[in-house]
């Protein structure tokens, strides 16, 4: 079989997502036949080095044997149970680690990152309703926030494009500025910017506690905005506010968690513990689609009751499956016993130095957290995005920029050649799209 062939089936039979079809007139589909390290290979044998993680799933490379081995062994177990009156060891023991690393437990699952968000927001809203206080209805996140895509994710996302159409079907929720320290003042720096986007919390919550549920964040980077990152305190002051005025603070580390950030999840770089975490994404390595939402024992206990309707009636069909909580763990050993966040380290420090030669370029807020890193490129030709893209594909390397903002997410396996080649194919794809 041929690239052309299955592209063409490819567009006759999938709705591909986050895609207006038509576009794929001028934009070819690429049709992957197999993955290996940092590296897709096409039907024709021609590769792509996937700086993006694929959409930030994959975190140590595709065809990871220890992951594969770790499916491959539950699948000649148990493939699924059901997990409502059913438990298995997989989920046992993952929900275990993921309370030790988080400092929350009573790990409620489902299969992608947006019902996470779903499940926080129930969960948040129904605790009020079960602690007597049914006023706390309402969801606040900041500026640019994206947290998924169904109805209720997309009520707290603020991004125009994914959200306006819709606006008729989605719940009202308010939105405080971001800390996004491109949209500081000039002069002003991150930590002050920060601090001033804080005060504007406080002021809205001071106002609203009555009737706020909750305040969802992403922490550090809001990825989805254009990898928008901003100062930790901006983080220990949410916690505080949170806190003093009662209200939930749900962290949607759904894409900075395990290790992106350069700790195991951003939270920490504020010494803040949230009242929900949402992970997913990188949680199984890129490999099955799983997610999860751990909270505290005081929220737990609020739905702890003789009344069946206080309990937390959600669920999904694949809640908790075996195949992913085993890719999970798998995820969780390699985290471990490989000291990836040490050694992300020293990649981070060779990138950051790489990161020099585009000053050269117009681009502007050269940027990163761990291994994220972005910068802005300064060109008002159209469709810049799609036409960096296109290039950078044409020579090897899969990049995605978020309108103006081109980004490195790539998995931690990536080695220095692998990096060489990622930088230099970036720079030489902007020489002829800027
Ligand atoms: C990707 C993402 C989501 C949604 O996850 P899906 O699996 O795509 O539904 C939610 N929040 C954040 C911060 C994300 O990056």
């Amino acid at each position: 079989m041929t690239n052309q062939t299955i592209l063409n089936r490819s567009l006759q039979s999938v709705w591909h997502p986050c895609t207006q079809m038509k576009q794929h007139e001028t934009y070819p589909l690429i049709p992957i036949q197999r993955g290996d390290g940092v590296w897709l290979y096409d039907m024709e044998g021609k590769r792509y080095l996937d700086a993006v993680s694929s959409w930030w799933v994959n975190l140590f490379g595709h065809n990871n044997l220890r992951i594969k081995d770790a499916i491959k062994q539950q699948l000649d177990m148990l493939e699924h149970v059901m997990l409502a009156g059913f438990t298995h060891e997989a989920v046992v023991a993952l929900s275990e680690k993921l309370a030790k690393l988080t400092g929350l437990g009573h790990a409620f699952y489902a299969s992608d990152g947006a019902s996470a968000t779903e499940i926080a927001l129930k969960m948040s809203f129904h605790f009020w309703r079960n602690s007597a206080k049914s006023s706390k209805t309402k969801f606040i996140s900041l500026q640019n926030s994206y947290h998924g895509e169904t109805l209720g994710a997309l009520g707290v996302t603020d991004v125009a494009i994914f959200k306006d159409i819709y606006a008729p079907l989605l719940m009202q929720s308010a939105q405080m500025p971001s800390p996004d320290f491109r949209l500081a003042e000039s002069g002003e720096n991150a930590e002050a910017f920060a601090l001033r986007c804080a005060v504007a919390l406080e002021t809205y919550v001071a106002a609203h506690h009555d009737e706020l549920a909750a305040l969802i964040i992403e922490p550090l980077v809001q990825c989805a905005a254009g990898m928008g990152m901003y100062h930790p305190v901006y983080l220990a002051r949410a916690r505080e506010i949170c806190t003093k005025y009662e209200v939930h603070l749900i962290a949607d580390e759904i894409a900075v968690g395990f290790g992106r950030t350069g700790t195991m999840f951003a939270c920490e770089q504020a010494n803040m513990k949230p009242d929900f975490i949402c992970l997913s994404k990188g949680i199984t390595g890129g490999y099955l689609p799983l997610s999860v939402v751990l909270t505290t024992d005081h929220i737990y206990q609020a739905f702890y009751d003789d009344s069946t309707a206080k309990g937390f009636l959600h669920s999904h069909s694949y809640t908790g499956n075996p195949l992913a909580c085993s890719a999970a763990l798998a995820t969780l050993a390699i985290l471990e016993s490989d000291n990836i966040l040490e050694k992300n380290k020293q990649k981070t420090a060779y990138l950051k130095n790489k990161l020099q030669a585009f000053t050269a370029l117009p681009i502007q807020y050269p940027r990163h957290q761990g291994l994220i890193f972005a910068f802005d490129v300064k060109t008002n030709k159209p469709q810049f995005s799609k036409r960096c893209y296109q290039a950078a594909m044409q020579q090897g390397l899969l990049l995605r920029p978020i309108g103006n903002t081109v980004y490195w997410m790539p998995p931690y396996t990536i080695t220095e050649t692998e990096m060489d080649f990622m930088v230099d194919v970036t720079i030489e794809t902007l020489k002829t799209t800027i």
